[in-house]
């Protein structure tokens, strides 16, 4: 079964609408979809309707922000109740903030020769709320000082370059916590994009079993191919499930909606619970 369980709309910062995203995983063969935008639910009515108009299956997903020992982590959570109070109220914490801070990032970028990335940045922002670095990355493509956003996140907008601000997001148990209470499975999303020593990422992924987390993502756009492997094994390991997602968020920014490799049938997927 082709299975996508992470990628994003304008509900946070993907290119296309729910149900564009939802249409063009479809029209890529894609059988089991889940939305997942970044700290918002608002997108899920929209793709739930369309997916049920093409016939593809759905599930209500969520990628929370979390800091974890100074740096960000993402926490994605499938098969969620949307109307739960407690993940609703998390959310609304989690998204707080985003607008100042994008102010500060322009400062950096400002300093650094670049005008007016706040305006652009908003003005590519379908909700303004939600503005993030993948905006700002757009912008900079858009005028022309890199040429892809890629490239972006390369001399700008990561840790030790102008427009980089960090940020307090959710701690990790809170938003495990959410996602259980939401009838959710949490499943740490792309562990090869931490960068973590092999100690520290034990750490991280014997707290996050023990907080409630469920599955790793193992094949996602975000990991080479060698990564399959190496967190194959982990999840294998820990006695985790895995997932699998392309963390698409629009065309020609990365991985296509459901063109990434099977997972590795040694593998306990997580979506078991939810396909026919
Ligand atoms: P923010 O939540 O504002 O910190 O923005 C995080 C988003 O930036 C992620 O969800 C990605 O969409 C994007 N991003 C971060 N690092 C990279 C990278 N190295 N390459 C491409 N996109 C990235
Ligand atoms: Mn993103
Ligand atoms: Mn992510
Ligand atoms: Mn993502």
């Amino acid at each position: 079964m082709n299975v996508d369980l992470h990628c994003h709309s304008t509900a946070s910062d993907g290119a296309l609408s729910p149900r564009e995203v939802v249409r063009r995983a479809a029209a890529g063969g894609v059988e089991l979809l889940a939305l997942t935008d970044h700290d918002q639910l608002s997108g899920l009515e929209e793709a739930r309707e369309a997916a049920h108009e093409e016939g593809i299956g759905f599930v209500d997903g969520v990628e929370i922000s979390v800091s974890w020992r100074g740096m960000t982590v993402h926490v994605v959570g499938l098969g969620v109740d949307a109307r739960h109070h407690a993940l609703n109220e998390g959310l609304e914490r989690v998204r707080s903030g985003r607008i100042e801070r994008a102010r500060e990032m322009a400062r950096q970028l400002e300093d650094a020769g670049i005008a007016g990335s706040f305006e652009g940045a908003m003005a590519l922002a379908d909700n303004p709320a939600m503005v993030s670095r993948t905006h700002f990355a757009r912008y900079l493509a858009q005028c022309g000082r890199v040429a892809t956003t890629k490239e972006a996140f390369r001399h700008y907008l990561v840790p030790g370059k102008p427009g980089y601000v960090a940020h307090g997001w959710a701690l990790l148990a809170d938003a495990l916590r959410w996602i259980v209470e939401a009838g959710g499975r949490a499943v740490l999303a792309h562990p090869g994009r931490y960068r973590l020593s092999g100690g520290a990422m034990a750490d991280l992924l014997g707290e996050f079993r023990a907080a409630g987390g469920g599955a790793i993502e193992v094949v996602t756009g975000s990991h080479a191919p060698d990564q399959y492997a190496l967190f194959g094994a982990l999840a294998l390991q820990y006695g985790l499930a895995a997932s699998r997602g392309s963390d698409f968020h629009g065309p020609e920014e990365g991985a296509e909606l459901g063109g990434l490799p099977e997972l590795d049938t040694r593998l306990r997927p997580v979506w078991a619970d939810w396909s026919p």
